[in-house]
């Protein structure tokens, strides 16, 4: 199995449905009034995280998300059906950023849903139009177009600690026997192909996530390896388990793995290679007390960190090093989440010059592609944003294009499902 924990989709939810021109029947009534229902909404797109999954690997084989649209109205005041909500599962600890500008849009850790794109409203339907002098109205209103959005999911697992250190030192092995999880050990590098998660059961309610972040290797943060695109993995770890193989069983020495990991952590982000991290010496079981391994232990006496002598082998120390680790914890800051950062892009394909203005007496319609991604963006329970929306109005020469046409004081300007009365 690949594991996926990237990928890249494209959005779209549903479109409202349209508005209908319907009038009253029933025998023997002459002339009934307009009841042409409106449009149904259009279905949203929405995100929720799913326990069971663990990779993005369902994104690999489908990438485009569309949800239904409403239905159109009909007579009797009918109002269409909504299309259903798309809901898209994702694994817990996604972030979805926006691909264009990489925004981070959200971080979905935890239960809460997220309506990632709006499905459009539906059109208001003859009745909505009818007045007291215009009693047989005969239009109504289509449907707005549902968000689109092209997104990048990134999976950046949610672990309290994070393993790193060289193919081989143990890692897998130490994660096998402090955790319920059991990752594949062998005797050859990258092993592990996608990053393993264990609960470590410390006592009665205490417990955390352990990572094992695989192949880590001289170069990973320039992309040479593997280790780039799983460095992800380890970027919300509150604490990092530094493994290293006392032993020189490979010819390794300690300090140069050490020196060497820990530049990749801070070429890939300064900020991970400051991160907390306690040194886990390991096979201690065949390391020679020799000269390699009191150099490594004055080495890391120097650094100031703690350094645990173990076996993962021979499960000698294990115990000590996770009740340390989870002694740390308890100081340390809850995993880190990401902060949105969205903020809506207010770019208006097609141009203020395309608005459709049509007349029905003293109602004005205007539509058009720019006007509608410009209603979009407003927000009209807010002034300013309020204030945005008619200077673009104006500066467009939407207004002076009324004006010409004759516009009273008064009449009703419809854009959308949203009406404005016109004044000097
Ligand atoms: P990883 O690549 O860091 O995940 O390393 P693995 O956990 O797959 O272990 C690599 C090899 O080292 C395997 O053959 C393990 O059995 C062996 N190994 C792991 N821990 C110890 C230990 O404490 N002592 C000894 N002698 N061998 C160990
Ligand atoms: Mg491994």
């Amino acid at each position: 199995m690949m594991f996926v924990d990237k990928a890249n989709i494209s959005v779209r939810a549903g479109d409202g449905g349209n508005g209908v021109v319907s009038f009253h029947r029933e025998k023997y009534v002459a002339a009934g009034g307009p009841d042409g229902g409106d449009g149904g909404r259009g279905g949203n797109i929405v995100l929720q995280t799913d326990r069971h999954m663990s990779t993005l690997m369902d994104f690999r084989y489908k990438r485009k998300y569309a949800a239904p649209s409403g239905a159109d109205g009909s007579g009797a005041l009918k109002t269409g059906k909504s299309g259903a909500d798309l809901v898209i599962k994702v694994p817990n600890g996604t972030v979805v950023r926006d691909r264009e500008t990489n925004a981070v849009i959200k971080d979905m850790t935890g239960d809460e849903p997220f309506v990632l794109a709006k499905g459009g409203n539906g059109g208001w339907g003859n009745k909505h139009f009818a007045t007291p002098t215009r009693q047989a109205p005969r239009f109504a209103k289509s449907g707005l177009s549902g968000e689109a959005r092209d997104i990048v999911l990134e999976l950046k697992l949610l672990a309290d600690v994070g393993l790193v250190g060289f193919p081989n030192v143990g890692k897998s092995t130490l994660l096998s026997v402090v955790s319920k999880a059991h990752p594949k050990i062998a005797d050859y590098h990258f092993t592990t192909l996608y990053p393993n998660l264990g609960l470590v059961y410390i006592d009665e309610g205490e417990s955390f996530v352990m990572a094992d972040i695989p192949g880590i290797i001289e170069g990973a943060s320039d992309g040479a390896g593997l280790g780039h695109d799983f460095l992800r993995h380890i970027d919300r770890c509150r604490l990092i388990i530094h493994v290293v193989d006392a032993s020189g069983s490979e010819g390794r020495d300690p300090i140069e793995d050490f020196e060497t990991i820990n530049e990749e952590l801070r070429r890939y982000n300064p900020e991970l290679a400051s991160r907390p991290q306690i040194v886990a010496a390991n096979k201690c079981d065949i390391a020679p007390e020799g000269e390699s391994l009191v150099a490594f232990r004055e080495y890391i006496a120097e650094k100031g960190l703690p350094l645990y002598e173990i076996s993962a082998a021979a499960h000698t120390n294990v115990n000590t090093l996770v009740r340390a680790a989870n002694t740390r914890l308890r100081e340390l800051p809850p995993i880190i989440e990401y902060a949105t950062e969205y903020v809506p892009v207010i770019t208006l394909p097609g141009s203020p010059e395309d608005t459709l203005i049509t007349r029905e007496d003293d109602l004005w319609f205007l539509e058009g592609k720019w006007l509608e991604r410009l209603v979009r963006n407003t927000n009209f329970t807010d002034n300013e944003s309020r204030g945005y929306f008619n200077r673009a109005l104006e500066n467009g020469g939407v207004f002076a294009r009324l004006e010409e046409m004759g516009i009273a004081e008064g009449d009703t300007v419809s854009v959308y499902n949203l009406e404005f009365e016109w004044e000097k």
